[in-house]
């Protein structure tokens, strides 16, 4: 008999990720904003929502406007937890991730974004961008690769203002980033990958370029590679075994190159239901692992790009519900 979705688990699997965080997770207590995320926009996914009570949604947006900084010019943006006091000035910074993590967050729980300071956000972002295109997480040293480039097209679509960056620059460093195999690295002359792929196609989809500036040869390269990485569910590189995140960040590239119909959705789908907790709820990297948020979170997005029945439409380039997205075009439309 085929697995059966256990959707009421996976709730209570959220809901108490939100209430408290299991121990084995004390480390992401600096990234507190995304545990919330995958919790959230897990419970949208799953159309259960409104399990959470208003109060609740109410303290949590309270708890995400808390983490933004404004008026700090390069350092403004999100931070990732309230672990770094508000007075702690010297360590504070907003980071890429976070804020597109905190924009969404809010969505998803119904907010107007009449909070969000704007114009501090752009000028925090702009700080970001590095001379060949690429962004980096925050002004304060850090990482800089394809991921913070994809969480910037999220900001600017959702602030619906896109000068906090050079598109010229971002639009070039995406092609760069095209590997010797037709799919996307993190960065020049790295190793193409599922998450990064996803990231650059995304990107391009949301500055609404993706058919200006790759080639119907480069499209074609790029689909291929994605539909070679479902064996049952995805890998992320070739020879690497297949895992449930990658049936969203393979499955929504497939999505916006408009060829998710030459996979196989029967094989996915028995793949991913193969990784749910019966017992706590979640999914798990692979059959027989722990449950994790991450993969709790893309195994159900994984289900949606499906149609599984009883769960939310995703839009895929912005990784949040379908219904959250029409909230973001209502409110947009009273800016
Ligand atoms: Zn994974």
């Amino acid at each position: 008999m085929q697995p059966q979705l256990a959707k009421e688990k996976h709730a209570k699997y959220f809901q108490r990720i939100l209430q408290i965080m299991p121990s084995d997770l004390a480390d992401h207590d600096c990234s507190r904003l995304t545990i919330a995320f995958f919790a959230i926009s897990g419970l949208d996914i799953l159309n259960c929502l409104n399990d959470i009570t208003n109060e609740t949604k109410l303290e949590a947006i309270d708890w995400i406007y808390g983490l933004q900084i404004t008026g700090a010019g390069p350092r403004s943006g999100f931070q990732p937890s309230t672990t770094i006091p508000k007075d702690a000035t010297k360590y504070q910074c907003g980071h890429i991730a976070m804020t597109y993590l905190g924009l969404v967050n809010l969505l998803i729980l119904g907010d107007d974004l009449s909070r969000v300071d704007k114009k501090s956000i752009i000028e925090g972002m702009q700080a970001c961008q590095n001379p060949d295109g690429s962004f980096s997480a925050m002004t304060m040293g850090s990482e800089s690769d394809i991921r913070f480039l994809y969480c910037t097209c999220c900001i600017s679509t959702i602030l619906n203002d896109w000068s906090g960056m050079d598109k010229t620059k971002a639009i070039d460093y995406i092609l760069k980033s095209i590997s010797y195999d037709g799919a996307m690295g993190h960065g020049p002359g790295l190793e193409s990958h599922g998450g990064s792929t996803f990231c650059a196609v995304a990107s391009l989809f949301l500055m609404n370029e993706l058919h200006n500036v790759l080639t119907q040869d480069q499209l074609n390269r790029l689909r291929r590679w994605c539909l070679m990485r479902q064996n049952s569910g995805f890998h992320g590189r070739p020879g690497k075994p297949f895992d449930t995140c990658y049936s969203f960040w393979v499955g929504a590239t497939l999505q916006l190159l408009d060829v998710n119909k030459f996979s196989d959705p029967d094989e996915n789908r028995t793949f991913l239901l193969g990784t749910q907790n019966y017992v706590t709820g979640g999914f798990a990297k692979f059959a027989d692992c722990q449950p994790d948020p991450l993969h709790t979170y893309f195994g159900l997005c994984g289900l949606s790009l499906l149609g599984e029945s009883n769960l939310c439409v995703m839009n895929a380039a912005l990784n949040i519900s379908d219904r959250a997205y029409k909230h973001l075009l209502k409110i947009q439309k009273l800016w």
